[in-house]
């Protein structure tokens, strides 16, 4: 049986597929993201979160840990600071864990979602888990589409709907910016976009990365192309760096990011694409 560290279980989310859902976050990404708001997501292999205010500089935890912070730092902080970041779940343990609110979800119309990290870089824990909710709920994967073509068709198989992020079609920019080749991206977005299954294709908006008019008419086009009539456009949380010191990790993006991104909806107008912007501040 297979087992995966889960980061986060939100309950009752309303923008992450169809309805009212559960959403599981994954811990592990393949990516690297520079304006990645989940930096606690990013790492496969467990790690101490440490909140940034209240320490009393004891030095406990360091000395538990012989001479770091480990698992064994956690339970002495006096002021409760610590904690890992993953939990270990099997997918028998998880559905047990959603199963007290699949009725309601059901009810409203939602389901469960899985995220991440990246929910695609463990295919045999998230087939397990797709597998046990089918026909109890509504299954959905929040997506970067980053991996290999056998395993996106498994998933895809299993899934009700996805969401889909595109960042950058250019392969070096992609690169630049997100340490990862496009092209397994690329290829499951045609895969998914000619299977049937329902999905939503979201693009983050990044100042002067991925708002720029030469990526996001290249979006248009690849859209257009694999015949997707519509896209959700998510500006850039200005507080996604506030995490990374809690990893022990510093922020520095390649990008301004105090500029306000700009959406460029006409853009996708002009293309036969509806464009919605999601919540954050933008410029049109
Ligand atoms: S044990 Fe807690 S209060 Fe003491 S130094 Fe560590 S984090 Fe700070």
């Amino acid at each position: 049986m297979s087992e995966a560290l889960i980061f986060s279980i939100e309950e009752f989310s309303v923008h992450d597929g169809p309805g009212i859902r559960t959403t599981v976050f994954l811990k592990g990404c393949p990516l690297r993201c520079e304006w990645c708001h989940n930096p606690e997501g990013q790492r496969f292999e467990n790690e101490i979160v440490k909140s940034q205010t209240g320490c009393a500089n004891c030095g406990a935890c360091v000395t538990a840990g012989g001479g770091r912070l480990d698992e064994k730092s956690v339970d002495v902080c006096p002021n409760r600071l610590l904690r890992m970041s993953g939990e270990p779940y099997t997918p028998e343990r998880l559905l047990q864990r959603l199963y007290r609110l699949l009725p309601i979800l059901n009810e409203a119309g939602g389901g469960v979602t899985f995220s991440g990290g990246e929910p695609l870089a463990q295919p045999d824990f998230l087939c397990e888990c797709l597998d046990l909710l089918k026909g109890k709920t509504h299954r959905a994967v929040q997506t970067s589409g980053y991996c290999s073509a056998e395993e996106f068709r498994r998933v895809l198989g299993r899934s009700d709907f996805f969401l889909y992020d595109l960042k950058l079609p250019d392969p070096a920019a992609h690169r630049r910016y997100t340490g990862a080749d496009n092209a397994p991206i690329l290829r499951n977005f045609r895969t998914l976009s000619g299977s049937g299954t329902p999905f939503i294709t979201r693009i983050p908006l990044i100042p002067g990365v991925t708002d720029t008019e030469e990526n996001l008419a290249a979006a248009a086009r690849f859209l257009r192309e694999n015949g997707v009539r519509s896209v959700e456009l998510l500006p850039y949380n200005r507080f996604a760096g506030a995490k990374y010191a809690s990893v022990g990790r510093r922020y520095h993006p390649g990008f301004d990011e105090n500029a306000l991104p700009r959406a460029r909806t006409a853009l996708f107008k002009n293309a036969g694409i509806d464009a919605k912007v999601l919540w954050g501040e933008h410029i049109d």
